[in-house]
């Protein structure tokens, strides 16, 4: 038995082609695995658990199917479908994690998160990221009518497209120093995370302990799994998978 992991696919109708890439691995490779983790960023953009624009209602019944066939699914909340809540949980059947989260990965404590948390030099999308963390704005914001919530929705993607071309990449990328801290902090020496769309597996030393960060790709162009089982860890194409 295996556990996957995946995250940053983006769904949306604009890539029609990735949501049947991301069916098919739901009715195959992942209904043979014993659990699901999705590290956010499944949706384009969610704007509530009532949010039934396309493609969404389909992305919902191909999750509750994967459940329903007895896999484990995990979902945690990024940058994008931050509003997932209870009712995701019971049309899906899905698990929402927080971020952070340890999980124990046969037998090996692992810290999992989306990734933005760990990007500390975005300060302007951090002080954002508070904002509509906050309870108090989720509820204002999910009290408006969902045409309202899908065209401020849609500004504030513009307005960050727009912010994200005057920052330069390293700003978008992890400090180490904030992934050692949350290491620490957790007492932990393995991450797994997605969100900076740079997949790679990086070894470092952590109080002269071995440590690992394993980064998931994005369902642009490097749509990745992270297969797992009591053997090994390994960051596999999507296509390897899809028969
Ligand atoms: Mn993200």
């Amino acid at each position: 038995m295996t556990i996957l992991f995946i995250s940053d696919l983006h769904l949306s109708d604009d890539r029609p082609e990735k949501l049947d890439l991301f069916y098919q691995f739901l009715s195959g490779a992942a209904q043979d695995a014993e659990a699901l983790y999705i590290l956010g960023d499944l949706f384009e953009a969610l704007v509530g658990d009532d949010d039934n624009s396309s493609p969404n209602p389909e992305i919902f019944k191909a999750l509750s199917a994967l459940t329903a066939s007895g896999a484990d699914l995990f979902v945690m909340a990024g940058n994008r479908d931050f509003l997932m809540g209870k009712e995701f949980e019971k049309k899906t059947g899905a698990v929402l994690l927080p971020d952070p989260h340890v999980i124990d990965l046969y037998g090996e404590k692992t810290l999992l998160m989306h990734g933005d948390l760990l990007c500390t030099k975005d300060v302007d999308y951090l002080k954002f990221r508070m904002m509509v963390r906050n309870p108090e704005w989720q509820q204002q914001f999910l009290s408006k009518p969902l045409p309202e919530r899908l065209a401020i929705a849609q500004q504030m993607r513009a307005a960050s497209k727009e912010a994200m071309q005057d920052k330069i990449p390293v700003i978008m990328d992890t400090e180490q120093e904030t992934v050692e801290k949350y290491l620490r902090d957790n007492k932990i020496t393995k991450l797994i995370h997605g969100h900076t769309h740079r997949p790679a597996v990086h070894d470092f030393l952590l109080d002269g302990n071995t440590a690992r960060r394993t980064v998931l790709g994005d369902w642009y162009q490097n749509e990745n799994v992270l297969i797992c089982d009591k053997k090994e860890q390994q960051l596999t194409s999507i296509y390897d998978l899809i028969s």
